[in-house]
This record gives structure tokens, C-alpha cells and sequence, in this order.
């Protein structure tokens, strides 16, 4: 069985050649058939005495699968022609090319390939080669592909976009049969086409002239060749078949794509000869060189963000498993903050529906589907729904501004909130969230005094606020301030909380961080609120002046002063308490992505901790070099910082420096090492942090370490051993293995070491666990 393509541009004639060429070759006694595949859906419209035919498109919308039969969308047309038509959506909604990708999907599945025929023609719009209309170009389905032209250069382009298009799918045999000449009667017509077949060196198979047969025929409902068989038109067709049938057994030669360069196309418009170097080339490969995870979406970092507020109605649009991923990582959430958290924990928001677009509305638009979710929101009284895009309808263009006014013109005083996430594929979660935060702070009613002595809270994700003990921390802070209650804007509010948030007096950032900056920024600028200067404090010097400031600021000094004294008394009896037992304690800190550890080195410090070492840890996976955060600290002059970017390097410098604690040691992900080690803490929030930081490595470091916390194998406490292993003997060639592994960056030290191996000596100074992974790189055990 041959398969054969005609593409070429819309309007050119090529589904007067494919049905004239199907009818011909029946003539010849072969087995056809055609596969129109253009929206317009008229291919076979003269093979079947002008008739309209059912669609496949339009069937699968109107039948289950489980009923769908071939007979219903095939039709048996002049000469035995079997025809299909693809069909598609309306002009300017949904996507036309998805429809050929789900026709071919569809008739395979319906037993296409069971039926008996020695040819299958497909007649393909060839003016966009988007994904869905190449497919038939496809190594599986075209064995041949013949392209339609006239001399016009508008026919010659898309012509040319063809031989581009087959560029990318597979030229492990040729395919291309070559160019029909289909006559618009243009100036010089033959000699512009041959010079194009010239260019790109494929033969001009038959020249179709132009005549008035084709519309008398097209009147009898039939093809020239059938109408009119002694016609010089059904003569060239009878040619035109030989050729197919040439191919198909195998005598006649097939091309291999080689389109023109933009520059020869201009050459070719302006009449001049084609330069014959320089043809176009598809670059060999656009794909990213960096590796990259599974990240989430713009739309999942939307929905996300809008899922905070509480009764909030959230519409993704788009299928039914994008909606639900989405939702059900928002309650995923909920559940792990219930589980580890229940004094934080949310409640279960119900407010995600999806518009569970299917194929259909893929193809078709989405618009009903939309429509259909927002009325019966609508109707249950909602007046502010939003509504969060996912790729498809971006993908295939629906028209949300439209949705939009026909929905608050059907809903007076309905505000339909469309956060276009889709066309977004390379933009993050983050980028999603910014555009709902945006929305959410559009919520405000900017008409409010503020009068309340309540305070917003202002970030938008609070994930380290509600980490540990922080919310409770900062509650307290700000109730002894006489604030008696905490909005968080925004994370677990009802939109009237939203809506009349400027009411409370007191505006504070969680973070000093660029997201949370811009949306305290757009609040003040946008809404004319007041954004108290300090972001929420940090342990204890950081909170004495912060509540100093919020004294002087809200005018509740007398209050303030209270609270200062409260917290002074509060921490020096936790100093007291502890220092005698930190006193003279030696630790070395590995910093964090993060940063930001003054609070926890302040109160080291004042506990009588040395600090021998601050290791800012530059992290440079497979020796990339990506921006890394500046190390910014008031302790900066006071401390031995060492920048560093390999966690085996820090590795080997805490090993010499051999300290009673090492914090943030788990941030680099080794285990198993001789030091108590503690994580940094994410509950930072308040004095409260300090003091409960003092608390907790206290007992850390006074429980006993063989009950078995603190490393995999429970060993005993006990300083490294080196020596006790055997050596293991290493080749150069394993070395720069390492090296590469490494990312081409090795310390010192440890080069030494390999060296020593190499020589198969037992190094010295290399802690037992490093010497394990260097079996293990090296295949040692
Ligand atoms: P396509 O399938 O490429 O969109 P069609 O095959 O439907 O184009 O042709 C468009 C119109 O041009 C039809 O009405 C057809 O009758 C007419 N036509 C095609 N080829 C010729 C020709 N050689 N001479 C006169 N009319 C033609
Ligand atoms: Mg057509």
C-alpha cells in the first residue's frame, strides 16, 4: 500500500488534483482513498456528485466511541473512490491542526488500516505547517509527497514552507515526488516554476493548464476526468496517475527535501537568478542544553496563589488532569500543614473547579465549556470568580476578553477575573503567582480608613511563616502590642478580609524580599496604604528595635516600652540559663540559600559560642556558574567567612577545624560525620527564636548520641579515625573521572589525597566517609 500526499497553498487546486488523481487511478484499477484534510472540508466534494459528507471531526463529537463505525464517515464515491473528509472548528476558534492529529488517531482506531485499498491520498492545506497539518508528512504515513504550485510567488512560499516543514520529519529516505504545475495563467508562469524546481531540485510532474472545463464539471457535481474523460485535463491526471504507480512499485526516484533560503526566495520574487549556495538548513537541534527538572507551571503557581484565599471561586481552564493536579496539590498541602502543623493548618478549600476541556474543545475552542462553569457560579450568587488559563486554550486561541464582557454583561456587577497563564509554557510558577497577586491586591477597596488596631501581614506565600512556632511568635508579639488581630494577605482569608484590609492600621511585610516588596509596593501605590518600614524582626536585637519603632510610628510608646522590657527580661534569663553551658563551645556555621542567620549568630554569641568559621556555601552543580546570593551580614568583619563551592571542600575545612557543633551541616546533604550537628532554623521570627534556639541545641547537644539520632549507623561518639581502612589503589584516569564528577573543581586537599592513592598508600586526613565515596566513585566497593 502506498500513501501519498498533496499539499500546497489553500485555494491552489489540490483538491481538484487529488480527487481527479484518485479517479484516475480507480480508473486504473486501483483500490483508493481519499483523506481530505482541510477544514474546508470539500476534497472529495466531486467524487461524490457535489454531496456534503460527514466529518470525521463532527462525528466524534456526536458519537461514543464504543458506536463509532467506519461506514458513517466513509462514503464510496465515483470509480469506487472510498472518501474521508477530516473536517475541523469555525474559523478563528480552536485548533485545526489538533483536528488532523485526532482524525487519523480517530480512523485508526475505527479499523482504517483493516480495509483493503492499494492507496491512500491525503489532501493536506499546506499555508500552515503547524504540527497538526504535518502530520500526514510523517515518516508513518506519507510515502510520497507531491506539492501543488502555480507560478504565483504566494503558491511558491508555501511550496517552499513544505519542503521545510518535511525537513523535520525524518529524511532517512526520500519522499518528495516532486511539484504540479497547476496554472493560474500568471505572466511568465512556467519559467518562474522551473526556476523554482531548479532551486530546489525537484522535476515539475505534470503542468496542469488552466480551463473552463474544471467549473463545468465542478457544476455536474464530478472531476474533470470523469466528466469530461477525453479532456487534455483527465489526459495529464491519467499521467499523473502512472506516476503513482511508478512509485509504488518502485521505479520511480523520490527526493529528498532542500528548500530555499529566505535570501534565494527574494531572488526568485525579484526575477533574478537563484544563487545556488547558501540553501536553508534546519539548525541541528534547539533543545535546551541544561537538564532541567520537573518544574511547575505559570497556571499551577496561579492557582496556587489564588487558592489562599478561602472562598474565592477558581476556574482552571483547561483538561480535566491539569485541574486536578492543581487541586489536588492544594490539598496535598493542607493535609501535610495539618499533619505537621495543626495550629497553622488551613482549612480544606473547596473552591477549584476545572472546565475539564476534553479533545473536542481543543479543537473546537472552550469558550462553551467556560461559559457553561462561570453561569452556574454565577447563578449561585458568585460576583467575583476567577478564572486561571492552562496551555491549551492558550494553544489554541481562545478568546478570554470575550468570555469576559459576555459574562458581566449576562451578570451585572460581576467581576470576572481572567489570569492568562497559558501561553506561558516557559514562564514558571512564579510568574503565575505574580499575576494573581496582582489581582488579589486589585480586590482591595482603596475607599477604607484604616482605623483598627489589626495588622496584614503582607507575603505571598508565608510557607517559613507558618513554619514551626513563627505565626505563634509573632501573634504574640503583636498582641502585647495591643494588635488583636493578624490578616494574612495573603494566605487562609475570606475575600471581604481582602476587600477590607485597609482598615487595619499596621502593614508588615514578612520578608525583606523582592516578591513580597512588590506586592507591598503595589499596595501603597495602588491602594494608598501605609507599609510600616521594618519587615517582621528577626530574633532579639532586631525585635527590641522593631518594637521601639512600631511604638513611635503607631503612637503606643507607652506600650512598646512595656514589651521591650518584657523581652530584655525574657532573654536574659534564657542567657542565663544557657551560658553557662555554651561558654567557651566552639561551632562552625554553613550558611543557607537563605542567608540571613544574624539572628542566630547574635545569640551564639551572646551565649559565650565562638565562631570559628562562616562557610558560604556557592553551590555549582556539574561546575555551572549561576548567580549566587551575596553574603551580607552585620557579623561580617567578626567572622572568619569562606566562600566555597564544593560541599566537599567544606567538608574537609570542618574537619580541620574539628568544632564541638557544625550548623547547617544538612543543607550539603552528608551524614554519618563525627560532629553534633544541627539544622539553621526557620523559625526566626521574634526574640522567641532566639531564646527557643538556645533551648533546642542545648538538648541537642546534651542527648546521648548513641541513641541513635544522629547518624545512620548510631556508631559511637567519636573523633575520626583515619588509617582503619584498607587502601585502595586508584588509576590517574579515575582521578580525572572525580575532577569531572566534580564539576572540574577540586580542593586541594583532596587531590592530595588521590594522588596518595594512586600511589596505594592510605591517605592521610581523609574522614572515613569521604574515603567510602571515593570507593564507591572509583568502584572500589
Ligand atoms: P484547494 O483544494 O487547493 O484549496 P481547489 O482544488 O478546491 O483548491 O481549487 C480551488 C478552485 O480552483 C476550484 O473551484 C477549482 O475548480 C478551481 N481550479 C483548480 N484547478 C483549476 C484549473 N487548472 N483550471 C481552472 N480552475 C481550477
Ligand atoms: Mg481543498
Amino acid at each position: 500500500m502506498l500513501q501519498v500526499a498533496v499539499y500546497g497553498k489553500g485555494g491552489i487546486g489540490k483538491s481538484t488534483t487529488s480527487s481527479n488523481l484518485s479517479f484516475s487511478l480507480a480508473k486504473k484499477g486501483a483500490k483508493v482513498l481519499q483523506v481530505g484534510c482541510d477544514p474546508k472540508h470539500d476534497s472529495t466534494k466531486y467524487l461524490i456528485n457535489g454531496k456534503e459528507q460527514t466529518t470525521v471531526l463532527d462525528y466524534i463529537r456526536s458519537t461514543p466511541p464504543s458506536q463509532r463505525k467506519l461506514e458513517n464517515i466513509m462514503l464510496e464515491g465515483s470509480g469506487g473512490v472510498m472518501c474521508i473528509e477530516a473536517g475541523g472548528p469555525e474559523p478563528g476558534i480552536g485548533c485545526a491542526g489538533r483536528g488532523i492529529l485526532t482524525t487519523f488517531d480517530t480512523i485508526e482506531k475505527m479499523g482504517i488500516n483493516e480495509i483493503d485499498k492499494d492507496i491512500t491520498l491525503y489532501d493536506v492545506l499546506g499555508d500552515v505547517v503547524c504540527g497538526g497539518f504535518a502530520v500526514p508528512m510523517r515518516n508513518e504515513y506519507a510515502d510520497a509527497v507531491y506539492i501543488v504550485t502555480s507560478g504565483e510567488f504566494m503558491a511558491i512560499y508555501a511550496a517552499n514552507n513544505i519542503l521545510r516543514g518535511l525537513l523535520n520529519f525524518g529524511t532517512s529516505r526520500p519522499r518528495v515526488a516532486g511539484i504540479i504545475l497547476n496554472r493560474r495563467n500568471v505572466e511568465n508562469e512556467r519559467e518562474i516554476v522551473e526556476r523554482f524546481s531548479d532551486g530546489v531540485g525537484l522535476p515539475i510532474v505534470v503542468d496542469i493548464p488552466r480551463s473552463d472545463e474544471f467549473i463545468e464539471a465542478e457544476r455536474l457535481g464530478k472531476t474533470v476526468s470523469e466528466a469530461f474523460p477525453d479532456s487534455v485535463p483527465a489526459s495529464i491526471y491519467g499521467q499523473l496517475a502512472n506516476d503513482v504507480i511508478a512509485i509504488s512499485t518502485g521505479v520511480r526516484k523520490l527526493y529528498d527535501p532542500h528548500p530555499l533560503s529566505d535570501a534565494q526566495l527574494n531572488d526568485l520574487a525579484a526575477g533574478k537568478a537563484i544563487t545556488v549556495l547558501g540553501n536553508f538548513k534546519r539548525e541541528a537541534c534547539h533543545c535546551n542544553k541544561v537538564r532541567r527538572g520537573t518544574g511547575s507551571c505559570a497556571s499551577r503557581g496561579a492557582v496556587f496563589a489564588a487558592g489562599r484565599v478561602n472562598d474565592l471561586p477558581i476556574i482552571i481552564h483547561g483538561p480535566a488532569s491539569c485541574g486536578y493536579v492543581m487541586s489536588h496539590t492544594q490539598d496535598v498541602h493542607f493535609l501535610t500543614e495539618m499533619g505537621t502543623n495543626p495550629s497553622t493548618a488551613g482549612i480544606l478549600r473547596n473552591n477549584i473547579q476545572s472546565t475539564r476541556m476534553s479533545n473536542d474543545s481543543s479543537i473546537f475552542g472552550g469558550h462553551e465549556d467556560l461559559m457553561r462553569i462561570i453561569r452556574a457560579e454565577a447563578n449561585k450568587g458568585k460576583r467575583t470568580i476567577m478564572v486561571i488559563t492552562t496551555c491549551v486554550p492558550g494553544m489554541i486561541g481562545d478568546n478570554l476578553d470575550l468570555i469576559k464582557k459576555k459574562a458581566e454583561e449576562e451578570y451585572p456587577g460581576l467581576n470576572l477575573v481572567v489570569v492568562k497563564a497559558d501561553g506561558n509554557l516557559t514562564g514558571g510558577s512564579e510568574e503565575g503567582r505574580l499575576m494573581v497577586m496582582q489581582a488579589i491586591i486589585d480586590f482591595i477597596d482603596e475607599v477604607r480608613e484604616p482605623v483598627d488596631m489589626e495588622c496584614n501581614l503582607i507575603d505571598d506565600n508565608f510557607i517559613v511563616y507558618s513554619s514551626g512556632r513563627n505565626s505563634e511568635w509573632t501573634n504574640r508579639l503583636l498582641k502585647d502590642l495591643g494588635f488583636s488581630k493578624v490578616h494574612k494577605i495573603i494566605d487562609n482569608v475570606f475575600l471581604d478580609e481582602v476587600v477590607g484590609c485597609k482598615k487595619n492600621i499596621l502593614n508588615v511585610r514578612t520578608f525583606d524580599d523582592p516578591t513580597v516588596n512588590g506586592m507591598a509596593n503595589a499596595m501603597a501605590e495602588k491602594k494608598g496604604m501605609k507599609i510600616f518600614s521594618e519587615p517582621l524582626p528577626k530574633g532579639y536585637s532586631d525585635t527590641l528595635a522593631w518594637v521601639e519603632k512600631v511604638g513611635k510610628e503607631y503612637g503606643i510608646e507607652e506600650r512598646s516600652q512595656a514589651v521591650s522590657e518584657k523581652i530584655k527580661q525574657q532573654y536574659a534569663e534564657a542567657l542565663e540559663r544557657h551560658r553557662p553551658f555554651f561558654e567557651g563551645k566552639t561551632a562552625d556555621i554553613i550558611s543557607g540559600i537563605l542567608g540571613d542567620d544574624d539572628w542566630m549568630i547574635e545569640v551564639l554569641i551572646d551565649a559565650g559560642v565562638q565562631i570559628r568559621n562562616y562557610y558560604v556555601f556557592r553551590m555549582r552543580i556539574g561546575g555551572g556558574s549561576g548567580p549566587s546570593p551575596d553574603f551580607e551580614s552585620r557579623y561580617k568583619d567578626r567572622l572568619n567567612v569562606r566562600e566555597m563551592s564544593n560541599p566537599l571542600e567544606i567538608k574537609m575545612a570542618v574537619q580541620e577545624s574539628n568544632p564541638d557543633m557544625v550548623i547547617g551541616g544538612v543543607m550539603i546533604g552528608w551524614h554519618g560525620q563525627q560532629f553534633k550537628e544541627f539544622s539553621r532554623d526557620y523559625q526566626c521570627f521574634t526574640h522567641y527564636a532566639s531564646i527557643e534556639y538556645l533551648d533546642y541545641m542545648h538538648t541537642m547537644m546534651t542527648s546521648a548520641p548513641t541513641m541513635g539520632w544522629r547518624s545512620w549507623e548510631g556508631e559511637e561518639e567519636s573523633k575520626p579515625e583515619t588509617g582503619k581502612a584498607e587502601p585502595v589503589k586508584i588509576t590517574q584516569q579515575q582521578i580525572e573521572a572525580i575532577k569531572v564528577m566534580m564539576g572540574g573543581h577540586m580542593p586541594p586537599k583532596m587531590e592530595a589525597a588521590l594522588n596518595q592513592m594512586k600511589e596505594g598508600k592510605m591517605p592521610e586526613g581523609v574522614p572515613p566517609d569521604m574515603l567510602q565515596m571515593i570507593k564507591s566513585m572509583t568502584g572500589g566497593h
